[in-house]
């Protein structure tokens, strides 16, 4: 049996089998696209095959950046666009997204181990060479002049030696140089996506409609095949325009549809999370970033009291598992003892391990870190159509361009549908950023309105993790007359968890465990995760053994993050880390 959230989602698609749009993923570019043409008036649906945002888009970097190395690959377009969406969702979404210090260490006696970004300034061609200061300067005045008039980040500074160990005196004292700028930091990606979800359904206006738990599994006489998970029910689902926003998988699905296509080439990247206070003080609350002389990108990231790492970027078949491996933490390791040699990492202080594949374009002999991070949309008609029904595909896109590239793909709808567009997405507030106290003073005084029933020490908590939506949270607890911390992470609370199960498409636990809380990144999930179960348990209808199948599945999922449990996925991978 599905549980009541999939399959009253699931019966809305199946009573009404159509609408003008529907869109194929439920990951950010997907539901970005279904919230803008809900805006617009346009009766649109989204499927999603597992969780929303639990493919790429749970994979990211938690960086909302301009892309500072992207201009190296010239791609000046896709930086320019990328900083005024990097501001943009600072006023948009401030609950969530804050303005990132990011020191870049440039290490010039570590020539061909550790180099700095912009390529495209470096001098001859050849192999990748460490740029020096006066590079890396004029890149990031490059970098500036794209903010300019956006306001809302402070512009570079550049620090010698000395006054750069002062800052961060645990950085390796082989440094020569530090570049300091300001990107953005994007703190809780899954929540974000579920807010931007919960948008659409409202300016749907009951008209729009999202299934987790569905996927597109074919075409039939010019209809798309869904099927529901659970049951394995399937029903032809007619739509004017189809939306496949399957990132990474998206060949898979025009295949599925009958129309295959090789517009993908996806990398691999992980990340591991550490609990290691020495480290995350070392970091100063900055983000340390730089690049590997193979074009990978390196972070030290302060994230939620943890400390973030990564990330690889490998070449991956979609058939494969997506997991990080040994090789990889082990990359990640020597480059945290580069950069801050003094500080003992090991593996024991992992708490969390995740990997995802980006959805690029094909890139043939191009090296994975130096592929474009551009998007495009190709068209083609829906297999058995007729040629009546167009499938837009969204090639690449990243977090930070989430929302111009779903207004790019719904301009696409609406010319196809000849609707115009009712209005712009550039200024309009997401869920609990929406009137967000972004000031101390207005923050104060939001706690202070909002803790009647509730200590300010907890409803500042709440309003850190749900933005504005706090509000409902609050509601839900003081309503809740057996309220009481969570054993395993009295951060939460059994009203909160019982309230995201019954509001937030929760299907399993392991969407609660890893996506709707902060559980497993922070690195509680385990403990938490039959204490979990049982509370959401009489929310979801489940009974003792759907309760014992989901603690052992919702513990598989967080457990193939922890230290060993990543499997192995083929010699690719190893062959690619061991080249560099
Ligand atoms: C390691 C890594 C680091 C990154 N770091 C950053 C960063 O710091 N900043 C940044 O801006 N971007 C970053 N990105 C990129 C960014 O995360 C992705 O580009 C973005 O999340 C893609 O979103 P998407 O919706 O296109 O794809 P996805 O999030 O993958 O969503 C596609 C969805 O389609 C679903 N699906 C697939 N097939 C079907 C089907 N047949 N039927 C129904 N559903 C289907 C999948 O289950 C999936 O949920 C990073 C990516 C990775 C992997």
């Amino acid at each position: 049996m599905a549980t009541d959230a999939a399959s009253s989602a699931w019966q809305r698609l199946v009573e009404r089998p159509r609408a003008d749009v529907l869109v194929i993923g439920g990951g950010i570019n997907g539901i970005a696209t279904f919230r803008d043409l809900a805006m617009q008036g346009v009766d649109v649906a989204l499927v999603e095959r597992d969780d929303y945002a639990g493919g790429a888009s749970a994979a990211s970097s938690h960086m909302i950046h301009g892309g500072i190395r992207y201009l190296e690959n010239g791609e000046f377009r896709l930086v320019h666009e990328a900083v005024a969406e990097r501001n943009g969702l600072l006023r948009i979404a401030p609950h969530y997204v804050r303005p990132l210090l990011t020191t870049i260490p440039i290490f010039s006696t570590f020539s061909g181990i550790l180099s700095a970004p912009l390529r495209f300034l470096r001098h001859g061609a050849g192999r990748p060479k460490e740029r020096g200061a006066a590079l890396i300067k004029i890149g990031l005045v490059i970098y500036d002049s794209f903010s300019r008039g956006g306001g809302q980040v402070a512009r570079h500074a550049f620090h010698g030696r000395r006054r750069s160990l002062q800052v961060l005196p645990d950085l390796n004292p082989g440094l020569r140089y530090t570049a300091s700028y300001w990107d953005a930091s994007l703190r809780d990606p899954e929540r974000l996506a579920l807010d931007v979800l919960r948008d659409g359904l409202l300016a749907g206006d009951g008209r729009a409609r999202a299934a987790n738990y569905v996927a597109a599994v074919g075409a039939r006489g010019g209809a798309v095949v869904l099927r529901q998970a659970e049951t394995g029910e399937e029903i032809e689902f007619a739509a004017s325009v189809v939306v496949n926003a399957s990132g990474p998988w998206t060949d898979l699905t025009n295949a599925a549809i009958g129309d295959p296509t090789s517009f993908m080439g996806g990398t691999k990247g992980s990340h591991v999370v550490l609990d290691n206070p020495e480290l995350l003080a070392a970091t100063g609350g900055r983000e340390i970033f730089f690049e590997h002389s193979d074009g990978r990108i390196v972070l030290i990231y302060p994230l939620g009291g943890r400390v973030l790492v990564g990330t690889t970027d490998l070449e991956h078949d979609m058939r494969d598992e997506i997991v990080c491996t040994d090789e990889e933490v082990a990359y990640f390791f020597d480059l945290v003892r580069h950069v801050f040699p003094t500080i003992a990492v090991e593996p024991s202080q992992i708490v969390y391990r995740f990997a995802g594949v980006r959805p690029l374009p094909g890139h043939g002999d191009v090296a994975p870190g130096f592929v474009s991070r551009d998007y495009r949309i190709e068209s083609a008609p829906l297999p058995g159509s007729g040629g009546a029904v167009p499938v837009l595909s969204l090639v690449g896109g990243k977090w930070t361009t989430f929302r111009a590239s779903a207004e790019h793909l719904t301009d696409r709808v609406l010319a196809a549908l000849g609707v115009p567009r009712r209005q712009s997405t550039a200024r309009v507030q997401i869920g609990g950023g929406i009137g967000y106290p972004t000031t101390a003073r207005r923050r104060a005084r939001w706690i202070a309105d909002n803790a009647r029933a509730l200590d300010r020490l907890r409803v500042a908590r709440l309003l850190e993790r749900y933005g504005t939506r706090a509000t409902e949270i609050i509601a839900a607890i003081a309503a809740d007359r057996e309220d009481a911390p969570l054993r395993a992470d009295p951060g939460f609370s059994t009203a909160e968890l019982r309230h995201l199960a019954g509001t937030e498409h929760v299907v399993h636990l392991a969407d609660m465990l890893l996506r709707r809380t902060s559980l497993a990144f922070t690195g509680t999930a385990t403990a938490a995760a039959e204490e979990v179960a049982r509370i959401i348990a009489p929310v979801l209808g489940w009974d003792e053994a759907r309760i014992e199948r989901e603690v052992r599945d919702g513990s598989a999922a967080v457990r193939r993050a922890e230290p060993g449990g990543a499997r192995e996925t083929g010699d690719a991978h190893e062959t690619a880390l061991s080249g560099s």
